[in-house]
């Protein structure tokens, strides 16, 4: 993906969709998908991923606006026609099909000749690392690996585009941690242009190439991992994503791309301005925990506060502070790390660099 010429693949242009008439739950949705991309619609539960996915998908249809594949608009043609592979939670295997019989469905439907279907089956089973199972029953199989049955019976018609709900749902998490890695390098592998629904923000990170991040049926933000993460645009983009403290302010002045803000118990901060951050403005300072440096020294441009906590977790400590105005702010630090105030009660400052810290959009 990196450095390649970016090919439109899919494009969604001003789709809307209603299924009561009443209340919208995809809205102004404009989206353009690249070739061989791997983007992934990341939200909470609720706000349209799975509505999109299944309008792509041909199962559902939008209220309004147009989906195109190519350039060309994909409305009048019916879901098996889409050539698209689809994998869901829940996308059950056929039972009374062994695991190859179950990859080479999509083929035998197609009217693929024999030989080659076999041939296919063979060599997506190898890759999805299945070729020792392909005469089992799916009832004698692992959830992770029917999973990966699924995703070869997905994979295995080359297909134009797969689009993934929830796949990994249902898996526990060290499953779901090394079929995500799974998934991601088939996809580089295969070249395929991969549309991947989850809640998990973590998956979300850890898989994409893009991250558009859905809200209340809109796309909040869209982007690439990175910058999902460390320039969120807004207070549910910076909270959904990753952890992070989000204290309410009020600006006092704007100078260039920094402002100033007053936080509740008074003090004073700086952090970077978006498009809307105005003086006199509320606004919510954001700033993650790794990026704070609890110290025990006052130094200028530190928020004083004290300790209220501390939670060992392994590989870092998280220390969390209680400012003047009854503000908690959480900080994490490995658990290498010494000269970090760790006792209740004690004296703590929190310094960070200015421009790591965001004045969001309202409180
Ligand atoms: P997500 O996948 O992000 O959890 P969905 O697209 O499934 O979100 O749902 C978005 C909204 O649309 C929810 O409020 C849900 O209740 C509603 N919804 C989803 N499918 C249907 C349906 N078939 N009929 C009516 N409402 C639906
Ligand atoms: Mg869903």
């Amino acid at each position: 993906m990196i450095g390649a010429p970016k090919e439109v693949h899919v494009s969604l242009s001003g789709v809307l969709k209603t299924y009561d008439g009443q209340h919208y739950v995809v809205r102004d949705l404009d989206l353009e998908v690249y070739k061989g991309e791997f983007l992934t619609l990341l939200g909470p539960s609720g706000s349209g991923k799975t509505t999109t996915l299944m309008m792509l998908a041909g199962f559902e249809h939008p209220t309004d606006g147009a989906i195109l594949l190519d350039g060309r608009p994909v409305h009048n043609i019916p879901p098996e026609k889409r050539n698209f592979g689809v994998v869901f939670q829940s996308y059950a295997l056929f039972p009374h099909m062994t695991v190859a019989e179950n990859v080479g469905y999509s083929l035998r439907v197609r009217g693929t000749a024999k030989d080659e279907t076999a041939r296919r089956v063979a060599g997506t089973l190898e890759a999805m690392r299945l070729s020792d199972f392909a005469q089992r029953y799916p009832t004698a199989l692992s959830g992770g690996q029917q999973q990966r049955v699924a995703l070869a019976r997905a994979l295995v018609f080359e297909p134009d585009l797969v689009l993934m709900d929830e796949p990994l749902g249902a898996l526990d998490k060290r499953l779901r941690e090394e079929l995500q890695l799974e998934i991601r390098s088939i996809a580089e592998r295969f070249g395929l242009t991969v549309i991947y629904v989850t809640h998990d923000q973590e998956e979300a990170l850890t898989m994409s190439d893009r991250i558009a991040v859905f809200n209340n049926g809109y796309i909040q933000q869209i982007g690439p991992a990175e910058e999902i993460y460390s320039r969120p645009v807004n207070r549910f983009v910076a909270g959904f994503v990753g952890d992070n403290n989000g204290l309410d302010a009020t600006v006092t002045s704007v100078e260039g791309d920094l402002a100033q803000a007053r936080l509740r118990g008074g003090a004073e901060v700086v952090a970077r301005t978006t498009s809307h951050t105005r003086a006199g403005a509320p606004a919510t300072i954001s700033i993650r925990p790794e990026l704070i440096v609890p110290l025990k020294e006052a130094r200028p441009g530190a928020l004083s506060g004290t300790v209220s906590n501390v939670v060992y977790t392994g590989d870092q400590l998280r220390i969390y502070a209680t400012l003047p105005g009854g503000d908690e702010v959480v900080v994490k630090r490995p658990t290498s790390a010494t000269d970090v105030p760790t006792e209740i009660g004690a004296p703590v400052h929190l310094y960070w660099d200015p421009t790591s810290a965001w004045a969001l959009d309202g409180q």
